[in-house]
């Protein structure tokens, strides 16, 4: 039995492909999975999330020494909700899927307890990571991941390293403004977010407006205005509704309107569009959308694709973090 793989060496790490844990923590679900080449190198695992930060950090330390039992591990890689100050590995800006794990010192305990080298990111940027590496676009000059849920995340990447911004919370970009009047409250606060138009709420919010004035006989929708949902709006769309479609549309718009705002500050090789929503998606309308809006220069060859990683992102991602920093560190990457 391996207990102890803190004396793994750089040179051994790389001769032997000694895998890392990566480790996406959800508000319900916690997965782990070895992680080596930006590819999965077993069988990913799941528990669920449980209550509060004493019993998440004992859960996350159960998983890594249940793989340490069979496994030489180079490194932990944690993929977190929140806002994260990668330095000390601590949780410093909090997030309602997991209430009290603002302040919890993650990295320091895990560290202490496995004595192995551990990384603590914020999940977007974790996944924007995993997407880069298994897409071979880390010698890219600039990757955006946007990710369409509940809400809107992001994570950029500029020659190969994640940009973070001054005070860790870089790639926010769910918060961009496109809208004035106080019109849409995001859950954030504020208003006019481009989540409270581009994410699912966002979808939903336009569903409900065009439902206004307009009768069961014109869409049977119009039955759910109350408890519509992203799903209620999609099956209609399957089912050739014209409000689902116009609904359908707008999105589309909204979602590119935050992707122009985006390509002029950034003027990135490739936007990867990923997250629960991304099945809504027409690739090829949003990419004309975009170009369509965008500075001829930087419309031109902006790539705009799908995810290549889908929901293990964030996982593969946070392994392959510290695997890349343990190379960088030794000088070998
Ligand atoms: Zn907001």
């Amino acid at each position: 039995m391996i207990t102890n793989s803190a004396n793994v060496n750089i040179d051994s790490i790389i001769k032997n492909k000694i895998p890392a844990v990566g480790i996406d923590l959800g508000g319900t679900k916690i997965r782990a999975a070895l992680i080596q080449d930006a590819k999965l190198a077993s069988e990913p695992r799941q528990v669920p999330t449980p209550l509060g930060p004493d019993n998440i950090v004992q859960a996350i330390l159960q998983l890594v020494q249940d793989f340490q039992k069979d496994h030489l591990l180079a490194g932990i890689g944690i993929a977190t909700a929140g806002i994260v100050n990668c330095d000390t590995g601590d949780i410093i800006g909090s997030t309602g899927n997991l209430p009290g794990w603002t302040g919890t010192p993650l990295k320091q305990v895990l560290e202490s307890k496995t004595l192995l080298p551990t990384v603590v990111d914020n999940d977007a940027n974790a996944a924007a990571y995993g997407e880069a590496s298994a897409g071979h676009l880390m010698h890219a000059k600039c990757v955006c991941m946007v990710t369409l849920g509940t809400g809107i995340g992001g994570g950029i990447i500029f020659d190969g390293q994640l940009y973070r911004g001054a005070h860790w919370g870089g790639g926010e970009i769910g918060h961009l403004k496109i809208a004035h009047n106080n019109q849409r409250l995001c859950t954030c606060g504020l208003f006019d977010c481009w989540e409270a138009y581009g994410a699912g709420i966002g979808l939903v919010n336009t569903g409900k407006e065009l439902l206004r004035n307009i009768t069961a006989d014109q869409t049977p929708l119009a039955a759910k205005l109350d408890t519509l949902t992203t799903y209620d709006i999609s099956q209609a769309y399957k089912a050739g509704d014209m409000i689902a479609k116009k609904a359908i549309n707008t999105w589309h718009e909204h979602v590119a309107t935050g992707m122009v705002s985006l390509a002029h500050i950034l003027d990135p090789d490739v936007f990867i569009v990923t997250g629960g929503m991304a099945d809504l998606v027409d690739f090829e309308l949003l990419h004309e959308m975009i170009t369509d809006r965008c500075l001829p220069r930087i419309g031109e060859g902006l790539v705009v694709q799908n995810s290549v990683l889908g929901g293990m992102a964030g996982i593969i991602g946070a392994g392959q973090i510290v695997l890349d920093l343990l190379l960088q560190k030794a000088g070998k990457n």
